[in-house]
């Protein structure tokens, strides 16, 4: 399943699904598998290799094909959910492995590392991940197998420079794994930066209309550590339903056309907000002001994600109140769909979050830029 062989670009990829065509039927969309177990040959072998769908449903194949492709990986694997695919890497490591995570990153799987990972026995340090020099001083070499990254990381939008700290990891034994879903397959991948496993929440950009929960892991190669991981999917069976995995196919086809647009209208909204006289910060990688610019502009192309962040000066009432007068900016959470979104994130991360109780966080969806703008500007003055 390598994906280094379609000759194409990734939006083409995308359109055609990798042009795969079905050989049974012809169909030029591919079916979906329903069955849940496999019949054995008379001589007790499993001709396909193919023995019950836990383990491997082929409704994921096409997903899986298209995403090592734009990943350039070796090998992709669905699962149920994001948060089920990033578990999965985890659980991979052993009792007293030694994990650096970053200070900002998406609140559940923070919140599943210290409810969970610590009790089983992964000892899991938080850290500054924007500073190399910080991560080289807190790598434990041979004793730290991990270092996981979320660049752009929610709900700041921390850049981490995915090519450097990979070259420490790597000298101190440990592997990388990047939860990558806000930057996507399409701006920036991870496993080209010298990266082992890149995660996404297919949730998000990938199927791109609040519809699906599903998530996903690429790797860079197979080895004893993607094995296990391999197994936690199938013993474990965090999977997706055949008919998610279609319908994630489906929203997938269009991704480079709405992550394009999303990119673009949080650029645009970011540039107009940071001249506003009520927002005391922008946060978002594509402002020449921010201070992960630099590195986002090295290992992010054609566009700095559809994700950003405001600070009122104001505060938290102010920031509660312009949420709850946008009428197109929806009040919820999630990202990465064709609505765009609007929460004031401290309220559902609760106590230990690094977010400020100023900031709303905002999903661009692919609506016209220029309404958007508008309406999130009237919601602003109805408090000033
Ligand atoms: N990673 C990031 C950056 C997210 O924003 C989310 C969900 O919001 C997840 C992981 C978890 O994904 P899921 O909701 O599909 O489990």
């Amino acid at each position: 399943m390598s994906g280094k062989t379609y000759p194409y670009s990734a939006a083409t990829a995308l359109a055609q699904s990798l042009g795969k065509i079905d050989q049974e039927t012809q169909a030029v969309v591919p079916p979906i598998h329903v069955a849940t177990t496999y019949l054995r040959g008379t001589d007790n072998s499993y001709p396909n290799g193919r023995v019950y769908s836990r383990a491997d449903n082929p409704t994921y194949q096409p997903v899986e094909a298209l995403l090592c492709q734009l990943e350039q990986g070796h090998e992709a694997l669905l699962f149920g959910s994001g948060m089920a695919a990033a578990t999965a890497v985890f659980q991979g490591l052993r009792p007293g492995d030694h994990v650096l995570a970053p200070k900002v990153m998406y609140w559940s799987l923070r919140n599943w590392l210290l409810n969970f990972a610590t009790d089983w026995g992964l000892q899991i340090e938080f850290i500054d991940m924007t500073d190399v020099d910080t991560l080289a001083r807190h790598l434990q070499p041979q004793r730290t197998k991990l270092v996981w990254l979320e660049t752009p990381g929610n709900p700041l939008w921390c850049v981490s420079d995915i090519a450097a700290i990979a070259e420490h990891a790597h000298a101190a034994g440990a592997k990388v794994a990047v939860d990558s879903t806000c930057a996507t397959p399409l701006l920036s991948q991870p496993l080209v930066l010298g990266a082992d496993i890149v995660m996404h929440s297919a949730t998000k950009y990938l199927n791109g209309h609040s519809d699906v929960i599903a998530g996903a892991l690429i790797t860079a190669r197979d080895d004893a550590y993607w094995q296990r991981i391999r197994l936690v999917r199938s013993q474990g069976g965090a999977v997706p339903s055949p008919h998610d995995a279609a319908q994630l196919l489906r929203g997938m086809r269009t991704m480079h056309l709405r992550v394009r647009e999303s990119c673009s209208t949080a650029q645009f909204i970011a540039e107009q907000l940071e001249q506003h006289e009520a927002v005391a910060e922008v946060l978002y990688p594509g402002l020449p002001s921010f201070a992960g610019h630099a590195i986002a502009r090295q290992q992010m192309h054609g566009g700095f994600g559809g994700m950003l962040s405001v600070r009122l000066r104001d505060g938290a009432a102010a920031a509660i109140h312009v949420a709850a007068h946008t009428r197109l900016w929806k009040r919820a959470t999630s990202l990465g769909g064709v609505e765009s979104l609007i929460e004031h994130r401290a309220s559902i991360e609760g106590t230990g979050t690094p977010c400020p109780d100023d900031l709303l966080r905002m999903s661009c969806g692919i609506e016209d830029k220029h309404e958007l703008l508008e309406d999130f500007l009237q919601a602003l003055k109805t408090f000033i």
